[in-house]
């Protein structure tokens, strides 16, 4: 079979499509191949060699060697060098590339092939015997860190021994001689740390980088990345060989990085940085500072270095022209790496940009409104999980700051905390409830677990395609990157800028959308949701088919779900009205009666103010539905457990402690959650749900008399069986007969109910006989039909996630082969027996992307989720409708 894919010289094997065979980098070489785009020769070895290699110890397919070295031999041709030759040695990269770009593998190697022979080689050949030392001397650098896992610092050392013995400050000090010793030096360090030479052979050196990569699949740090972002294992990563070109060859070479749109606003021009004399990893290690590639780029950062159109302005046009080639080819933003050597372009990489979710609908709306992509296209583009980002707050403009530092805008949103100066330490606050901001001279791909833990994420060094702010605007963290004012001292843990000295635990606030750095606490806004937002959820609104509710009971949450595009209200859990300190004292008392008498009297207290919620709540929803859930108060949640607790219940009650006591104990139960809640309660206590009731239609016809039409939809908790259903619809049309009479007002209402438990599902046929509408409280459903407790899965899901047993935690993203059949069988059953019967779902995962695709695919009318992922079930419904 087939295991390497050439590339060069205007040709390709493999094309973008082949991503899964080549990775993302392998198949984007040779997509620009075909474009006819500056790309140097090489070959990509693809994932199945990677997946073949741990389906069998370790070891290569047996045809791979002969392959591999074809592929060399064209580069050879392509090139006019040979690999290991003494007189014109071919030099090549060896880059690793998964199918989705991942942090924490083996990245690149550079100048490979280089030894003490072929060195001569290089220094003849270019002419420039420093250049050519220089390049040997990062090369056993970096193949010495990076496959034979000497640590950075040994050579480091030497390096800066080397410059203090010397009296130099800067490695563009350094002449050919200087680096010679270093070399020496650094050879003594690989001889040291492994007890045997630095490689000279350069096919050992070949396949102890391809070796290398492939192993870097299964460490940690990508370990711990793809569970993160849900990559499987099984995808493997390619591996790409290419012949190296070298941006370091002198004052017209160059090395870059950019974005064809700007990646964190979205707008529609060319951005980047390059470093002129300097090598791929120069830019992204943050040594030196980046300079523009535009000039309004450089304006814009207040930048004097000169601008790439300014310093090199023919390179500048022909680079330009292939930023254009390539959105038009690809439809995207991309993010392109390039190395001019010697006033010549060369493309290293394209793939589709990072950006935040503001860029990102910019982009996508800009890309519908230029005609490069259709409106449908636009609306797949945007991640509706991203959307979070956008609903996060920024600072209040007219909050005062004290600036304390500027970096780069890495990644926008404000984020405040405590300084933090490890990852570790992130982590370990974070986990402990507290917002922290990770400060760090610079981070590295050992920081994503901090990264992820903190608020925002401050470094002092780096440019804005640092590592810190690719990661922190993948992520959806704010980002401040390359404050250079600001000192830190990890040791002393101080971070300083002009006296002012500012201690891990001291409380910072970032601006990632101005790089602002300011001291102690600085109040935020909510953001404004118009725009490139507002086209595009308008253009999502078209497309889908599902309406959006929330679940919302306080006025503050409604009104923010109808901010956020909310269609009505799907579930009004009423227990949840009654947590705050005051009326919870009524609702224990009225927990805790022993007759229907002392019941009845905490209810005629919570009554009123149960009223006013509903008539505040309908005033609120202006017209659009409102669907109420009865009471439902697993007991644990509401037993009066403190001695003050129980005190003030007494009181309330006016009886003494130890009845609410002997009460309490007597309610106790082992199961709470199967035990006396929903509906059960109605069926043993009816008066309270009489009461919701009263209160409901009371509320309505208050409103109605205002003018506004209220169809409250009134639910039924936990039913299982329909004659719950009948005794307690029983009631509520009592009441509602009752309140007609007494205001002399007609009130519409629809009586429905939960489906939460496997019966409810299974009998949904004759319960649909008495229910107008059925709600999926899939957490209930969750529960019960795994028969895991929702209030203990968090101490074993992680070990089954671990094992594999399940996928996705199924109290976020539905189970939907189990509870999902569950559901497909009551939405059945429940339409056979009424055709136009409303269904819906409440339980969390109404706002979780993958779950709301399976209810487009069940045909319920709609979902109903949290305020503040209405909008993100508004994009995954269209999605799912498209
Ligand atoms: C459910 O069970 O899915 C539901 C929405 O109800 P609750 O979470 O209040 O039990
Ligand atoms: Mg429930």
């Amino acid at each position: 079979s087939k295991w390497v894919y050439s590339f060069g010289d205007g040709k390709a094997e493999g094309r973008a499509e082949m991503k899964n065979l080549l990775g993302g980098k392998g198949a984007n070489l040779a997509e620009m191949s075909n474009l006819g785009l500056p790309v140097p020769p090489g070959f990509t070895i693809t994932t199945e060699v990677c997946t073949w290699f741990y389906d069998n110890g370790r070891q290569y397919p047996a045809e791979l060697k002969d392959q591999v070295a074809a592929g060399l031999t064209a580069v050879e041709g392509i090139i006019g060098a040979t690999f290991g030759d003494a007189d014109n040695p071919l030099l090549v990269s060896v880059r690793s590339g998964a199918r989705a770009s991942m942090p924490g593998m083996m990245d690149t190697v550079l100048n490979l092939g280089l030894n003490d022979i072929t060195v001569r080689g290089l220094a003849k050949r270019s002419g420039d015997e420093r250049f050519a030392y220089d390049s040997y001397r990062r090369f056993i650098q970096m193949y010495g860190n990076v496959v034979l896992d000497v640590d950075h610092h040994h050579f480091e050392e030497i390096l800066d021994s080397h410059k203090r013995d010397r009296g130099l400050s800067y490695d563009t000090d350094l002449e050919a001689s200087d680096w010679q010793a270093v070399i020496e030096g650094y050879k003594d360090v690989v001889q040291e740390a492994l007890g045997r030479p630095f490689p000279q052979d350069v096919q050992e050196q070949l396949w102890g980088a391809i070796g290398a990569v492939f192993g870097s699949w299964m460490n940690q740090r990508a370990i711990t990345y793809r569970k993160l972002h849900e990559i499987p294992a099984s995808w493997g990563t390619a591996v790409n060989v290419q012949a190296m070109v070298f941006g370091n060859m002198g004052n017209d070479c160059a090395t870059g990085v950019a974005f064809t749109r700007n990646p964190s606003t979205g707008e529609n021009a060319f951005y980047g940085e390059y470093l002129i004399n300097a090598q791929g990893e120069d830019v992204v290690a943050g040594i030196r500072t980046p300079q523009h590639l535009t000039i309004a780029g450089r304006q814009a950062n207040g930048s004097d270095l000169p601008a790439m159109e300014e310093s090199m302005p023919e390179v500048f046009q022909q680079l330009d022209a292939v930023r254009l080639k390539l959105e038009r080819h690809y439809r995207d933003m991309q993010d392109i790496e390039f190395t001019v050597q010697q006033k010549k372009l060369y493309m290293l990489q394209t793939r589709n940009g990072k950006r935040t979710t503001a860029a990102a609908l910019k982009i996508a709306v800009d890309m519908a409104q230029e005609g490069l992509i259709d409106e449908a296209e636009a609306v797949r583009r945007i991640e509706p999980k991203s959307l979070d980002q956008l609903l996060h707050p920024t600072l209040d403009p007219k909050a005062e700051r004290k600036i304390i530092a500027k970096g780069l805008p890495a990644s926008p949103g404000a984020a405040c905390g405590k300084v933090v100066f490890s990852a570790d330490e992130a982590e370990r606050l974070s986990q402990m409830g507290d917002a922290v901001i990770l400060c760090r001279v610079e981070t590295s791909p050992e920081d994503i677990h901090g990264m992820h833990a903190a608020a925002g994420i401050l470094t002092t060094r780096g440019g804005m395609t640092s590592h810190a702010a690719v990661v922190a605007r993948g992520m959806g963290r704010s980002c401040v990157s390359g404050a250079g004012e600001l000192r830190i001292d990890y040791k002393t843990g101080v971070m300083t800028v002009r006296g002012e000295k500012i201690a891990a635990g001291d409380i910072i606030t970032i601006d990632g959308s101005t790089g602002e750095v300011m001291l102690g606490h600085v109040p935020t806004i909510q953001p404004e949701l118009s725009g490139d937002f507002a086209t595009l959820m308008g253009w999502a609104d078209r497309f889908r088919r599902m309406k959006v509710r929330t679940n919302a009971e306080t006025p503050l949450d409604a009104r923010t779900a109808v901010k956020f595009g909310a269609e009505g209200i799907g579930l009004c859990r009423t227990e949840h009205m009654f947590f705050d300190t005051e009326r919870i004292i009524a609702v224990r008392e009225m927990i805790v009666a022993e007759t229907e008498a002392g019941r009845r009297a905490a209810l005629a207290k919570i009554a009123p103010m149960q009223r006013q919620d509903f008539v505040e709540l309908f005033r609120i929803m202006a017209g659009l539905p409102v669907t109420i859930r009865l009471l439902d108060p697993p007991l644990h949640e509401f037993l009066p457990n403190s001695e003050e607790e129980m005190d003030e219940v007494a009181k309330a009650a006016g009886t003494d402690i130890q009845r609410v006591r002997h009460r309490a104990l007597q309610l106790h139960e082992a199961n709470p959650m199967l035990g006396h809640r929903g509906c059960r309660l109605g069926i043993s206590y009816p008066e309270i749900y009489e009461m919701q009731a009263r209160a409901i239609f009371e509320a309505a016809v208050e409103v109605g008399k205002a003018g506004q039409t209220v169809i409250p939809e009134i639910m039924i908790p936990l039913v299982g069986t329909k004659k719950e259903l009948d005794i307690l619809k029983a009631v509520i049309d009592r009441v509602a007969g009752e309140v007609k009479q007494s205001s002399g007002v007609q009130i519409d209402y629809l009586v429905g109910t939960m489906i939460e438990l496997p019966r409810a599902a299974l009998r949904a046929a004759e319960i649909a006989q008495s229910a107008e509408f059925f709600s999926f409280g899939t957490n209930d459903l969750t529960q019960t039909t795994f028969g895991i407790s929702r209030d203990d899965a968090a101490s074993f899901l992680p070990d089954y996630q671990r094992a594999g047993i399940f996928e996705h935690d199924p109290f976020v993203t539905l189970d939907t082969e189990g509870v999902g059949e569950l559901v497909s069988i009551a939405a059945e059953r429940g339409r056979k027996t009424r055709p136009d019967i409303k269904l819906g779902i409440c339980g969390e995962h109404g706002g979780d992307p993958a779950s709301v695709y399976f209810c487009e695919k069940v045909g319920l009318s709609y979902v109903s989720c949290s305020p503040y992922r209405v909008p993100i079930a508004r994009l995954a419904a269209a999605q799912a409708a498209l």
